[in-house]
């Protein structure tokens, strides 16, 4: 009992004193953590300030328990730990392990690791250059927008497993890296499938679900089905096993995620990679954790983990060696593995200074590179409010947007309410926060921002500071919050509903951003948060793209209009003010029209129309001779647009 409470007392003082020490520990500002590695020696070097000693430990394959040398590093500057090993290391797994009071931490990899075994558990020596698929050197990224403007970019978001595992998808190696790297592949109805659909449909950027390894499938057993959307990170620098053919060999996976991104790049398509820094998988037995206790988290006043993630611990951006540590992984998988783009998993829990810092160190070596993020974090975190990445402060983010739940729950109604519904969903008085929506959440004379669902003032400093969606992974797909909400509304009138938010997505200001299948009303059978649900659940069912063709067919016509008019794709919070007008209409009703020559648009003026009402709209039209911007659907009796019950009606002027 008393020697329990001396202990606890012990401990107690102990966390209390590190809490304090953090910001003391030294900082190493070498670019050469983790492996340097030559056929002649391999350099290792970790950053362990607490230790008291700290050993290499080397293994001849992947599953074995012993080591069959262990080597010892030497103390080294600014809290680092290193050995160079004069021999070909090639092949030969690896781990770590430190002496902090009196006690051997468990052997990890190192946080810098590059190349793992099955599961992550050992790190292996590869020579990195010998995983680059044929013409990897000379693999470009796509051009999308001629003068580096994030508003033209259209976001697709898709899981990896997702896109191919379903049986129509005509994908051989179903389910990871080189099944989503086939092109040709098609439905046994003939129906273009996973890559050749994607790049179909005219999307400029693939978004996939986290690819960099984590913790919660064991890629031991490729044949028991498992599934996870990957939101438990284990080694930031290396990517997932069970996507792999192989997960034991290291460098596998490697030169499997870069076929498939070349894959992409080859058919125009540009990579966005999911990534996680906010929180690790695990929190004790981490890599960070075993080398450095405690240093990369944020704690409690009682020294305990503290959780703005809601997944048991929450990252410090704000320590130098964290901070270190984030950018240059980015700028490695930039580097290295040509990405084009990230998204921050709950971005609000990182420091704006972290946020500001990576942006311009990417932007540096990728002008046109895609940086946004979930503008938000799932609980309190010690970190300061006017520090957060949050979308209130996104304003003072550099070249970084952020999620627009205003106009994502506006247009469908609230996620946290399962039977609410929003503009396209027939719910009076949601025209506001539509209209601060469609004009990307910046500043604009006719938008009432009292009157807006959620954010009660303009947040973003141009249209390149928002992601302007109504769906993503999280949460009902459209199509389920869409029934589950309004299971009264006839097949026909859901279907024109569903028809209704993307219309608003796709032409609103910001950067677009689908959910991958929402083109052919995609269901999730009403499962709300599927991150461990089986392929049935999650698997992209191919076969209903063949039987919502037309769906299809107009969202990528959509795609292709905004692609064409610049006018969807303002800059600047000046163009917005001066050439977005919006009408007055009846309520239920959104009527605008963007002045086109003002912005180079080959079209003079655009009329817009929305009507989220039971029932059909005729709306009087300004002078002149209208054209129906989609093809001849709509009625446009002299004065006179008909816009239909949950419908939408887009015309020009020449
Ligand atoms: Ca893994």
């Amino acid at each position: 009992m008393k020697r329990t409470f001396i202990f606890l007392l012990f401990t107690c003082l102990m966390q209390e004193m590190n809490a304090q020490d953090y910001k003391s520990y030294p900082v190493y500002e070498g670019s050469d953590l983790g492996l340097v590695y030559t056929p002649a020696a391999a350099q290792f070097r970790i950053w362990s300030p607490l230790a008291a000693d700290a050993q290499l430990l080397l293994y001849k394959y992947d599953e074995d328990k012993i080591p069959y040398q262990t080597i010892r590093l030497k103390k080294a500057e600014k809290g680092t730990w290193f050995v160079k090993v004069n021999k070909n290391l090639q092949g030969v797994y690896y781990a770590f392990r430190v002496l902090i009071n009196n006690k051997w931490n468990d052997a990890v990899p190192d946080p810098y690791v590059k190349a793992v075994g099955a599961n992550g558990k050992k790190g292996q020596v590869i020579n990195i250059a010998s995983t680059n698929p044929a013409g990897w050197t000379k693999d470009k990224s796509p051009a999308f927008s001629e003068q580096n403007n994030a508003t033209d970019a259209v976001i697709y978001e898709l899981h990896i497993r997702d896109a191919s595992i379903h049986a129509s998808s005509g994908v051989k190696k179903k389910g990871g890296f080189a099944g989503l790297a086939e092109a040709g592949t098609k439905t046994p109805g003939g129906t273009a499938t996973a890559l050749d659909h994607l790049q179909e449909l005219g999307v400029t950027h693939i978004h996939l679900l986290p690819f960099f390894d984590y913790n919660s499938v064991d890629e031991t057993k490729p044949n028991t089905p498992q599934y996870n959307w990957g939101y438990d990170p284990l080694n930031y620098n290396v990517p997932e096993g069970s996507y792999s053919s192989n997960p034991v060999d290291g460098a596998t996976r490697i030169r499997e995620l870069k076929q498939m991104i070349k894959a992409f790049h080859d058919k125009g398509l540009r990579v966005v990679m999911d990534a996680v820094y906010n929180h690790t998988g695990v929190t004790e037995a981490s890599n960070f954790n075993q080398l450095v206790p405690g240093y990369y988290y944020r704690h409690k006043k009682d020294g305990s983990f503290s959780d703005a993630t809601a997944c048991g611990n929450e990252t410090a951006s704000e320590m130098p060696m964290m901070r270190k540590f984030m950018l240059e992984s980015v700028l490695y998988w930039v580097k290295e593995y040509h990405i084009d783009g990230f998204r921050f998993d709950l971005m609000g829990v990182h420091d704006i200074e972290t946020m500001n810092l990576i942006s311009r160190e990417l932007h540096k070596i990728k002008p046109d590179i895609l940086l946004y993020g979930e503008g938000w974090t799932a609980g309190d975190s010690p970190l300061p409010e006017d520090q957060r990445a949050v979308k209130k402060n996104a304003f003072m983010l550099d070249r970084i947007a952020v999620f627009s739940d205003d106009i994502r729950d506006g247009i469908k109604g609230s996620v946290f309410d399962i039977k609410d519904r929003g503009f396209a969903t027939g719910k009076a008085g949601m025209e506001t926060s539509i209209r601060f929506g469609i004009a990307a959440a910046c500043d604009h004379p006719q938008v009432d921002f009292q009157q807006v669902n959620y954010s009660k003032a303009p947040y973003a400093k141009a249209p390149w500071n928002v992601i302007t969606y109504c769906e993503c992974h999280d949460n009902n797909t459209l199509w389920d919050k869409i029934s589950l909400s309004y299971p009264a509304a006839s097949e026909a009138d859901r279907k024109r509903m569903h028809r209704l938010a993307l219309t608003i997505v796709l032409t609103s200001q910001g950067i677009p951003f689908l959910h991958a299948g929402t083109e052919f009303f995609r269901s999730k059978e009403g499962v709300e948060n599927s991150y461990k649900s089986p392929d049935s659940i999650n698997a992209i069912d191919w076969t209903q793209k063949e039987k919502n063709k037309s769906f299809n067919d107009y969202i990528k016509q959509l795609i292709a209009l905004r692609k064409a008019h610049p006018a969807f794709r303002m800059n600047t919070t000046d163009q917005l003010k001066q050439q977005l007008h919006f009408e007055k209409s009846e309520p239920g009703t959104i009527i605008y029209t963007l002045d086109g020559s003002a912005v180079k648009d080959s079209w003079k003026k655009i009329w817009i129309g929305f009507n989220g009402t039971t029932e059909d709209a005729f709306v009087s039209l300004p002078k002149g001779e209208w054209k129906d911007a989609l093809g001849k659907e709509t009625e446009i009796l002299k004065e006179f647009a008909k816009i239909e019950r949950y419908g939408s009606v887009i015309l020009y002027q020449q």
